[in-house]
């Protein structure tokens, strides 16, 4: 919190006391009259400064969030920047699904996405190769998705497949495309997935997703005082299995094999895949809202090709070069890319 807003906090908890002294009733006279009076100036004083203290901190959060802006602009105002860096370059499109093409929703198995949206996909997938990159099961994010045409890669990227339609992009050796380095971790993860699912069933709103590779509880629906108890609880399970690892997402907690693949790497494997290894004609462009998509925006800095954009309205610690505020403007990047590919 920045020093105005620390104080802005203060005025406005502070306000509103004297606006709940109790007023004189009754009587009449000047000494009603009076203390109506006093009340009066009390209660626009206590007023005024909340109005101030809230302004306050609405400027102070203004200020953060400008600040936050000028490091990583919106990729639609800085559209014809993005535009001319992948000039002459092979653009290559990866899209998280959850917050990014879908809206994040209380169910997770609801989180479909609109058929504006599909068709904004469906048009980069004709000029691009186009990747969906999610935490959830390959499988599931297909019938989200529903675009054949697209490479997949489920469970964090720990489970990678081509297109099963024909595409132009996929080239001969892409479209046999499978990568599933964590194999070995599927009759473990379907035991840990009951456990879970068994562990957690006491505290109401907490869901077990099987994501085949990889698990996520979601606490969505579980009331905050309880998100602890549950954090504990599947700690507790994770103790007897040192070869899984707890991270956290949008209010989820993530269980994944500890071997080092994730998204950045399926990012980097699915490059490699496409023919781009080592290549410096190539133009990534990574879109995800979450953590795990820091991963992949890394890779990208360290590449020093393409671009990051990290979906969120509010500022978050990222990699990511730029922002979109949430999938509608993800749409609207997608079609403005479609169009600018025609005019060149
Ligand atoms: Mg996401």
């Amino acid at each position: 919190m920045t020093k105005h807003a620390a104080f802005a906090a203060e005025d406005a908890v502070a306000a509103p006391a004297p606006a709940q002294q109790p007023r004189a009733r009754g009587g009449g006279g000047c000494r009603t009259a009076a203390a109506q009076a006093i009340d009066t100036g009390v209660v626009a004083a206590a007023v005024a400064r909340a109005t101030t203290g809230a302004w306050l901190d609405a400027a102070a959060r203004r200020g953060d969030h400008d600040e936050w802006m000028e490091k990583h602009p919106s990729a639609l105002a800085e559209f014809e920047a993005v535009v001319a860096a992948a000039m002459g370059k092979q653009v290559v499109m990866f899209l998280d699904y959850d917050g990014t093409l879908s809206p994040i929703v209380k169910d997770p198995d609801t989180a479909v996405m609109t058929e504006e949206m599909r068709d904004a996909v469906r048009g980069v997938a004709e000029h691009f190769p186009t990747a969906i990159v999610s935490g959830r099961c390959r499988d599931k994010v297909f019938n989200f998705v529903k675009l054949a045409e697209l490479y997949y890669a489920g469970s964090h990227g720990m489970d990678i497949k081509g297109p099963t339609a024909q595409s132009k992009h996929a080239k001969a050796k892409a479209e046999a495309v499978l990568c599933q380095p964590a194999s070995e971790f599927l009759p473990v993860i379907d035991e840990v997935c009951r456990a879970l699912t068994a562990k957690t069933a006491a505290i109401p709103g907490a869901t077990v997703e099987n994501n085949k590779f990889c698990l996520s509880v979601h606490f969505r629906c579980v009331p905050e005082e309880k998100w602890r108890a549950l954090e504990d609880q599947v700690r507790s399970v994770l103790k007897e299995y040192p070869d899984l690892r707890l991270t956290k997402g949008r209010k989820v907690l993530e269980i994944r094999p500890s071997i080092k693949w994730d998204k950045g790497n399926a990012l980097q494997f699915l490059l490699e895949a496409l023919g781009f290894a080592d290549s410096n004609n190539v133009f990534p462009i990574y879109i995800g809202d979450d953590r795990t998509d820091e991963d992949a925006f890394k890779v990208l800095r360290n590449m020093g090709q393409g671009i990051g954009i990290l979906v969120s309205k509010i500022p978050k610690e990222t990699s990511a070069s730029y922002s979109l505020q949430e999938p509608s403007e993800v749409k609207e990047f997608l079609h403005k890319l479609v169009k600018s590919k025609q005019r060149n």
